[in-house]
C-alpha cells in the first residue's frame, strides 16, 4: 500500500487525481493533501458521504438535507478538524467545503420520470447507472496561513471524533523537503511531521 502511495507522488497531480476518481472510493477511507509552502499550508480533503453522513444517496427528506448542511459547516472549520499546535500560529485565510455527487441528472429525474414513461427500456437503464455509481463524495480545500510553520510537528485529527464513521485517512504531505504519504487511522489520530522540516 505505501509503495502504491509513493508511485502515485511521483506522477504528475493531474495524472494522481484522475487515478484517485477512476478507482471507485472505499467507505470508511479519505484523501487529504497538505501542501506547506513558505508560511501557507493548503490542505484539500475529499471524503466518501459514508464517512461525513453515513449515506450516499442523494438527501431529499428534511433530515437528511440537515445533516449534510451540518457536515458541511462542520467541514468548513478545519483548525476543528486538523488540530495544529498552537506554537505555529495558523489561522485560517480560505475554507469551503461542499457536497459532489456523481448524479449529474439526478435534478430532473421527476421530469424524466413524467415525460418519458414510454421509454421505460431506456429508464431502466438510467436506474441501473444511478445504482452502480451513485457515491458521493465531500470536498473541501482550505488554506491556512501560520506564522511560524516549521512549528506544525504534528497534527492532531479530531476529525475522526467529529465523524463517526469515518476510520481512515490516506495523507499526502508536501513540503520543500519532498513529499511523504501517510495513512492515519482513527485508533491513532495524529501525524508525526518533524522529518518534513
Ligand atoms: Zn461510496
Amino acid at each position: 500500500m505505501k509503495t502504491l502511495l509513493f508511485l502515485a507522488l511521483a506522477v504528475s497531480p493531474a495524472v494522481a487525481e484522475e487515478t484517485r476518481q477512476v478507482d471507485a472510493h472505499e467507505h470508511g477511507v479519505g484523501q487529504l493533501d497538505i501542501a506547506f509552502d513558505d508560511k501557507q499550508i493548503a490542505i484539500e480533503l475529499h471524503a466518501p458521504g459514508a464517512d461525513i453522513v453515513g449515506f450516499e444517496y442523494a438527501a431529499e427528506s428534511s433530515e437528511d438535507r440537515a445533516a449534510v448542511d451540518a457536515a458541511v459547516a462542520k467541514l468548513a472549520v478545519p483548525l476543528d478538524l486538523f488540530v495544529l499546535p498552537a506554537v505555529a500560529k495558523c489561522s485560517v485565510v480560505q475554507a469551503s467545503a461542499a457536497l459532489e455527487s456523481e448524479d449529474a441528472h439526478e435534478e430532473d429525474h421527476s421530469n424524466h420520470d413524467k415525460e418519458h414513461k414510454d421509454e421505460h427500456a431506456d429508464h431502466a437503464d438510467h436506474e441501473k447507472h444511478e445504482d452502480e455509481s451513485g457515491h458521493t463524495e465531500f470536498h473541501a480545500e482550505y488554506l491556512l496561513t501560520c506564522a511560524e510553520p516549521a512549528a506544525v510537528s504534528e497534527i492532531k485529527f479530531a476529525y475522526f471524533d467529529v465523524f463517526p464513521n469515518a476510520l481512515e485517512l490516506e495523507v499526502q504531505v508536501v513540503s520543500n523537503t519532498g513529499a511523504n504519504a501517510f495513512e492515519v487511522e482513527r485508533d491513532n489520530p495524529m501525524l508525526d511531521l518533524r522529518g518534513m522540516f
